[in-house]
């Protein structure tokens, strides 16, 4: 199924060309393709091979995970810093190397437990 830009028409293989405006159909489902994955990681990134750790409205939160992640030699970027928006979102996301991931995760659940049972 490929859809026309323009006029936002639907059309069956194999038509390549809107009859209507004359302009090349873009294939509308592999723009869409990987979205809605029910993981807690977020997959939908336009960062390639960067997933999701966290999601938060916190900045003290946010700069616990960073310099945790960091003392541990796994390297972490904010959305802000990715995605610079004006004005910035109210929530960051802390990205990590996907194969990263299930060591961000230990240390993460590691790292606020022991802080909960601390206080
Ligand atoms: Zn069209």
């Amino acid at each position: 199924m490929a859809t026309c830009p323009e006029c936002e028409c639907e059309f069956d293989d194999p038509i390549v060309i809107c009859p209507h405006c004359n302009v090349p159909l873009v294939n509308r489902e592999e723009a869409e393709a990987g979205a809605g994955d029910g993981e807690a990681v977020d997959e939908n990134l336009p960062a390639e091979g960067l997933v999701v750790i966290e999601t938060t409205t916190d900045d003290t939160r946010v700069g616990q995970i960073r310099e945790l992640l960091e003392e541990s030699g796994i390297p972490c970027f904010l959305s802000d810093e990715l995605f610079p928006t004006d004005p910035p979102p109210d929530e960051t996301k802390v990205f990590i190397p996907r194969e990263m991931v299930d060591d961000a995760k230990r240390l993460m659940r590691d790292y606020f437990i022991v802080n909960k049972t601390a206080t």
